[in-house]
């Protein structure tokens, strides 16, 4: 897969993320600060829905107060979860 994505002002991080290459915020946090109408907190996460990093959509977005809960969520849904889990 081909990560440069050109002039569009984002760029794929190490992890996986979509990040503004001006800024270095992550792009999903900021989607999801946008939709929340206010930062998101320190320990607040945000979730990719279909798993996928890179499906920053809104509809695609959901967040949680904390990685506790955001691992609940992962494990009600049977995820397979290891040291990587929290990457979705
Ligand atoms: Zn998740």
């Amino acid at each position: 897969m081909h990560f440069d994505d050109g002039d569009d002002g984002k760029f794929v991080d190490e992890r996986g993320y979509l990040r503004f290459s001006d800024s270095g915020k992550l792009v999903h946090r900021s989607v999801a600060e946008k939709q929340l109408g206010r930062k998101l907190e320190k320990d607040e996460v945000v979730h990719h829905n279909n798993r996928k990093k890179l499906d920053n959509r809104p509809q695609n977005l959901t967040v949680f107060a904390s990685q506790d809960e955001h691992q609940a969520e992962h494990e009600a849904a049977g995820d397979f979860t290891d040291e990587n889990f929290w990457r979705w």
